[in-house]
């Protein structure tokens, strides 16, 4: 038995093909969204539809096996890191997402000042920003200031 075999047994999910498929494609690919998987998995299982895997996006996310992440503006994307409380800062300019570690480590990682007698159990922690190869790009695109007279 596989890992990921191990790990669908173990939120009593029937081991399928497409399933390990998706577990796999976002095992190598962390943060890609649902085009991305349908077209990583119809590598190895090239007749499975995009309802299948939809399907078994929502029964993994459900699970808790993948975490769905959905940046303001930005298509949801999907990853298997779970189970930790790590962030996300995304870029920008080209929609990239880089995984930031929690400096807690755990949910909640901020008090707030006021939760209006609320329990808080989770808080969202986006860091937006731009990465560095957009970075990079800006700067020898920026016209030179030398050498024009
Ligand atoms: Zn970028
Ligand atoms: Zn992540
Ligand atoms: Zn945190």
């Amino acid at each position: 038995m596989t890992d990921l075999e191990a790990a669908l047994r173990g939120v009593s999910l029937r081991v399928t093909r497409p399933r390990l498929a998706v577990l796999a494609a976002l095992r190598d690919h962390p943060h890609v969204d649902t085009d991305t998987v349908i077209a990583l998995v119809r590598v190895s299982l090239p007749a499975v539809s995009h309802q299948a895997v939809y399907d078994v996006l929502k029964a993994l996310t459900e699970s808790r096996l993948v975490r769905r992440i959905q940046p303001a503006g930005a298509t949801a994307r999907y990853e298997t890191r779970v189970g930790d409380n790590h962030h996300h800062v995304v870029c920008r300019s080209c929609g990239t997402i880089a995984d930031v570690d929690c400096a807690v480590g755990h949910a909640p990682c901020l008090t707030a000042s006021d939760s209006s007698g609320f329990v808080v159990d989770e808080v969202e922690v986006v860091f937006w920003g731009i990465c560095p190869v957009c970075a990079a790009r800006s700067i020898t695109q920026q016209p030179s200031s030398e050498g024009n007279e």
